[in-house]
């Protein structure tokens, strides 16, 4: 088992940055023996987040040496947790374990980090990078059980989170919200006449539409089956309906199966967020517009409030 670590040792002297040589820790030459490292490690066997474990570290470092404070960065998934304050004297770690890149780690202090307190830190590193790597893994496995299998979009237990969220955000700062609702019009004749193989290709292509013709603040869900949803935060419902307007003939353009030599099309309910809406509520009304469109014809986008 290896852990490498690369680190930079640096002082904002005048002489600028003093780089110390790549370092590779092995396993077997740590005492593991050392108390210290293995009360850490039974403390950050405690946690599974990273947010946590970091804290935990850190609060494990500065009760072993003068360290003031502590960044660390994780690019891949948006982490930056920064302790303590920042001081001229820093030393940096990139943490990589078995190929997989664990992020960066900056120590600061207000005096320069001499050889033996590297090699403490060194020490603690080992015992946070596997503890890491779970964590990571957890924070995996966490966000693929929101994500719809087929179509890579977010899946309908990361709606019903998100819409409760978003609503209680747009009430609270008072600004704008809508949602669409989505269905694919006579979707079994799909499957029907082409086999469920060929109704699954349709779903990706609409669920890339939606994905595409939304803004980035913008969320696509698959609700279910042929349904999808959006919610569209800062938007009204003049914009709600562009929007959807905008999908609906995108959908009818896509270069898919025809359905008894008709296009596949679809039908859109949408929904502004009222003052006393919750998300049943508006989810209610959402789903009625839909139904109303599917009742008109099909095709076609209803809006809860003025259709
Ligand atoms: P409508 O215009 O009234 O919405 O008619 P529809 O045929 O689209 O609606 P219905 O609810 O009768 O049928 C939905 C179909 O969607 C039936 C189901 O087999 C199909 N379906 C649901 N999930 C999937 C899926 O993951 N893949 C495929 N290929 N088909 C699916
Ligand atoms: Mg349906
Ligand atoms: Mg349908």
């Amino acid at each position: 088992m290896t852990l490498h670590t690369s680190r930079t040792n640096r002082s904002d002297y005048p002489q600028g940055i003093i780089p110390m040589p790549r370092r590779q820790l092995h396993f077997a030459e740590q005492s593991l023996s050392d108390h210290g490292v293995y009360a850490l490690n039974n403390r950050l066997q405690t946690s599974l987040e990273v947010d946590e474990l970091i804290k935990i570290f850190t609060a494990e470092v500065q009760s072993e040496s003068a360290v003031n404070g502590v960044l660390y960065q994780e690019p891949a998934h948006g982490i930056d947790i920064e302790i303590g304050t920042q001081c001229r004297h820093t030393l940096s770690y990139t943490l990589v374990l078995f190929d997989q890149s664990l992020g960066n780690i900056r120590f600061f202090r207000t005096s320069p980090f001499s050889e033996s307190e590297c090699q403490k830190l060194e020490r603690m590193l080992t015992a946070l990078v596997y503890p890491l790597r779970n964590a990571f893994k957890y924070m995996q496995a966490i966000q693929s059980s929101f994500i719809d299998g087929l179509t890579g979009v977010k899946n309908r237990a990361a709606f019903d989170n998100a819409l409760h969220r978003e609503i209680e955000l747009a009430q609270r700062q008072g600004t704008e919200l809508s949602i669409v609702v989505l269905d694919v019009d006579h979707f079994k004749k799909v499957n029907d006449n082409y086999g469920h193989a060929a109704g699954d290709q349709v779903l990706i292509k609409i669920a890339k539409t939606l994905e595409a013709s939304v803004r980035r603040s913008d969320m696509v869900f698959r609700y279910g089956g042929e349904e999808f949803v959006a919610i569209l935060s800062y938007t009204s419902e003049e914009g709600a309906k562009l929007l959807s307007n905008r999908v609906r003939e995108q959908i009818s353009e896509l270069d898919v199966l025809e359905i008894d030599g008709h296009r596949v099309t679809a039908s859109i309910g949408i929904a502004a967020m009222g003052e006393h809406d919750d998300a049943a509520s508006i989810f209610k009304r959402c789903d009625a517009a839909l139904y109303r469109a599917k009742h008109l014809g099909r095709n076609r986008v209803v809006s809860a409030e003025t259709d």
